[in-house]
């Protein structure tokens, strides 16, 4: 264990196998991540069985891995360990197909925080309920284990009934391979407050966000579109790769001067105070329970804002040009090696 940091971080000899491989586990779903952590924890020799709908076109996946598959209800009902690996979205009604399955000193088992988090799923207090979270899709997960590498996680407990959650969810982390790279402790709400706002802020909402404002600044001022896509989406790529190997420090170093000096000195211009305080409230949202609970009723009425704004996204003009520009070059393709073509179809 390395307690350099806040939160204690762990590694496979912090591990006790002991604490999973006598237990029959219950993967439900077999999306990203339970394709992932259903065939690690097998080939870690832990008995799995898969919990998916009847009609479920994952099945003959799962099957033909060696996977037994039931029913959630079925699965659960034989498990000591159920891991919850459905979509957020879907996990409350799932749960509640399982719920009466759940016996005391069972082990309650997610990959984010949410539906725990915001209280959309309450469980009994005689089960524990933990969190091992890989930072990481799930083909990703899938292909470390695989090459004997790990992929990094978080492990969280809610909820400890029996006394040994904490053992218990180490243990499933090392079955999966994370405790190969390393597990970061944190809590339910630690990881879904910034799990939300990261992706809101900076990842997915910020960085698109930036990104069409950069193209849409060069287009009006009767610059090609072509040229717009290339500066302002297509060298992110180079960029983040830098910042992702050495930090903000190995990006600086390997631009040019100009380009080092142009950015230290406009970037705060751009993204300035005001972006700041904005962050601010986006954090708050999420803290107060305001995003989840107007996600859960967006959920509830059928999705028609997201539907709406799924649509404009996809036909912004950066979209229409980036398709065409990436059908010419060559640079489409080197990136379908990093696509979970080994994940089976989402249903
Ligand atoms: P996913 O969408 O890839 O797969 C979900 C699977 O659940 C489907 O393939 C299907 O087998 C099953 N399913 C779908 N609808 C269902 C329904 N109505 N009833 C029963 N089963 C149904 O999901 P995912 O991305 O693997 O997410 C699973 C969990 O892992 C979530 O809590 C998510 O937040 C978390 N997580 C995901 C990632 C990631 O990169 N994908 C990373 C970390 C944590
Ligand atoms: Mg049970």
């Amino acid at each position: 264990m390395s307690e350099e940091f806040d939160n204690p971080v762990y590694y496979d000899d912090d591990a006790d196998a002991s604490h999973i491989d006598s237990k029959t586990v219950a993967v439900l779903g077999y999306g990203s991540q339970g394709h992932a952590h259903a065939l690690n924890l097998h080939e870690s020799g832990v008995d799995v069985v898969v919990g998916l709908r009847e009609d479920s076109s994952s099945r003959s996946a799962a099957e033909a891995e060696g996977l037994r598959v039931e029913t959630p209800a079925d699965a659960a009902s034989e498990a000591d360990l159920v891991s919850v690996l459905v979509p957020d979205t879907v996990q409350p009604a799932v749960y509640e197909e399982i719920a009466p399955e759940l016996d005391a000193g069972d082990t309650l088992q997610f990959a984010h925080g949410f539906n725990i988090h915001y209280g959309q799923i309450e469980p009994s207090e005689d089960v524990n309920v933990t969190m091992v979270a890989p930072k990481s899709p799930g083909h990703l997960v899938r292909r470390n284990y695989e090459n004997d590498e790990g992929t990094p996680g978080l492990l969280a407990v809610y909820q400890d009934a029996t006394g040994d959650a904490h053992d218990v969810g180490l243990a499933y982390a090392q079955a999966i391979g994370c405790t190969r790279a390393g597990v970061v402790e944190t809590t339910f709400r630690e990881e879904t407050e910034t799990d939300l706002f990261g992706e809101q802020a900076v990842l997915c909402g910020g960085v698109t966000s930036l990104v069409k404002h950069g193209y849409e600044t060069l287009v009006d001022a009767g610059y090609s579109p072509e040229m717009a896509y290339f500066e302002c989406l297509n060298e992110l790529k180079l960029i983040v790769d830098l910042m992702y190997e050495g930090g903000l420090g190995e990006m600086w170093d390997s631009v040019s001067d100009t380009a080092e000096y142009g950015g230290l000195t406009r970037g705060d211009v751009v993204v300035d105070d005001h972006a700041r305080e904005q962050m601010e409230q986006v954090l708050e949202g999420v803290q107060d329970g305001t995003f989840a609970r107007e996600w859960i009723s967006e959920n509830q009425a059928g999705r028609p804002s997201y539907k709406q704004l799924r649509h404009a996204e996809k036909n912004h003009d950066i979209e229409e040009v980036g398709e065409e520009l990436r059908g010419l070059f060559a640079w489409g393709e080197e990136s379908d090696e990093e696509q979970p073509a080994e994940t089976p179809a989402d249903d």
